[in-house]
């Protein structure tokens, strides 16, 4: 491992929440830090999201049941999935790896890692919004899971048992102490689980840009400009820029998200298998008289509505598709009539649809490390649906490991060589 040390120039490419994160505490180590992106912070996947940190989100998607779900969902069943096929077939050696790490080994070792990473994040997470002035952003009365009949919470079994496994804070609900709760949302909810080890934020995207305004009052510099070419020379690392500006780094950390897959290939020719799970969203006006205190996921719906500065944002589930294929109108506007079901929604917001892809490797756990073959070049991408809640505590362990510090958190299994080779 190349060790980085304090006053050593780091370049960070990508300003989602990962790379400001990884800046953040690069710079709190006294690294000299540059993050690059052509859009601003904050203005890709880590705007778009539904803005939930939740202890529950230790459940990948590719957990032991999928391949006894695998029919209904490859039959389309499940609104909150969808696949362009042409696609999933071009990534079957991503898909197959992802369907195989859903064994009960891999599922034990994915729900450890990930619930240790979003435990510590949690941490860093509300010390850094303190730190930030925005603590008035996070709400922290948890998120709830809505089933339509008793026997779709009873198939959530598995899910509550792992959540207790944990000692993630749940409850469960009957129709009258969700009203008690969300008492907007229609009564056609039997069951409702209340993650309580949750909270959320009003705006992602601005939770992004505070921190990179922070990072700037910190003494770490933003650059609105696109890497278009890494060269590595006897005195570290030119990063090439789209304005012609190039900058000279001893440390380059790739914190693309879902760009980081053609970016490593376009400039190494690393084959990084990471699969696309593109998801939309909408914000509407709450309907008059009518609120939502808090994130909630219709299980049958396959959607999430969030309470947001922008108004109610509904996000979509799953599509497997590529990055830049043209956005699929039918989920998202499936989403819609099925929230119109379970809360009565005003008009559309003027805010544009959005579409975005969540960066996802086979045994949906993040890429943080130095990458194989590739002296002081970091890696720290991947982050599939909860690289929002864990870009701060990815920071860290990236930091941790770069200065040789011990690591709050075991790196193990997020070590890039369990998929790519020098
Ligand atoms: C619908 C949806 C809902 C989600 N809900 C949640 C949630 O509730 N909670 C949660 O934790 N996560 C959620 N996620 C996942 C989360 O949004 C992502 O995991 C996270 O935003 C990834 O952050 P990132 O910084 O890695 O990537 P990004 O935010 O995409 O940042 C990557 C940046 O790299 C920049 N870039 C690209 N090319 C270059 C280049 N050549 N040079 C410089 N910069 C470049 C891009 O402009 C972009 O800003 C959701 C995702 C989706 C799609």
């Amino acid at each position: 491992m190349t060790q980085a040390r304090p006053g050593q120039r780091a370049v960070v490419l990508g300003a989602g929440m990962v790379g400001i994160a990884c800046a953040l505490s690069l710079r709190q180590r006294s690294m000299d830090v540059t993050v690059l992106d052509p859009l601003g912070p904050g203005a890709a996947t880590s705007h778009g999201n539904a803005g939930v940190l939740a202890r529950s989100s230790l459940m990948p998607f590719n957990h032991p049941g999928l391949w006894a779900q695998l029919p209904a969902l490859l039959r389309g069943k499940n609104p909150g999935f969808r696949y362009h096929l042409p696609w999933v077939l071009g990534q079957w050696r991503w898909g197959l790896s992802f369907l195989g790490h859903a064994r009960a080994a891999d599922f034990q070792e994915t729900t450890t890692a990930l619930d240790a990473l979003i435990r510590h994040s949690g941490t860093v997470h509300r010390r850094w919004m303190a730190e930030a002035g925005i603590a008035h952003r996070r709400r922290d009365d948890g998120w709830l899971f809505l089933y339509r009949s008793e026997a779709a919470f009873d198939s959530g079994a598995f899910g509550r048992e792992t959540l207790a496994r944990f000692g993630v804070a749940t409850r469960v609900l009957d129709a009258a102490a969700l009203h008690e709760l969300e008492p907007h949302l229609k009564p056609m909810f039997p069951r409702a689980l209340w993650v309580q080890d949750a909270s959320s934020v009003d705006s992602p995207g601005e939770v992004v840009r505070s921190y990179a305004a922070w990072l700037q009052a910190l003494g770490g510099a933003v650059r609105t400009d696109e890497a278009t070419g890494l060269h590595r020379h006897s005195g570290g690392w030119t990063v090439h820029t789209r304005s012609g500006t190039p900058l000279e780094a001893d440390h380059v950390v790739v914190a693309l998200g879902p760009w980081s897959r053609d970016f490593l290939r376009g400039q190494f020719g690393l084959r990084l298998p990471m699969g696309f799970e593109r998801g939309q969203h909408r914000h509407f006006h709450p309907a008059e008289g009518t609120a939502l205190c808090r994130p909630v996921y219709d299980t049958a719906g396959g959607y999430v509505l969030a309470p947001m500065a922008q108004g109610l944002r509904l996000t979509t589930g799953v599509e497997l598709n590529a990055q830049f294929a043209p956005p699929h109108q039918a989920q998202l506007e499936v989403a819609e009539r099925t929230a119109r079901e379970a809360m009565p929604l005003g008009d559309r917001t003027s805010d544009p649809d959005w579409l975005g892809s969540r960066p996802t490797m086979p045994d949906c756990r993040p890429m943080i490390g130095e990458c194989p073959g590739q002296e002081a070049l970091w890696l720290a991408l991947g982050h599939q649906h909860i690289g929002f809640s864990t870009g701060p505590g990815t920071g860290e362990l990236l930091a941790q490991l770069m200065l040789g510090e011990p690591s709050a958190i075991d790196p193990h299994p997020f070590r890039p060589q369990r998929f790519l080779r020098a």
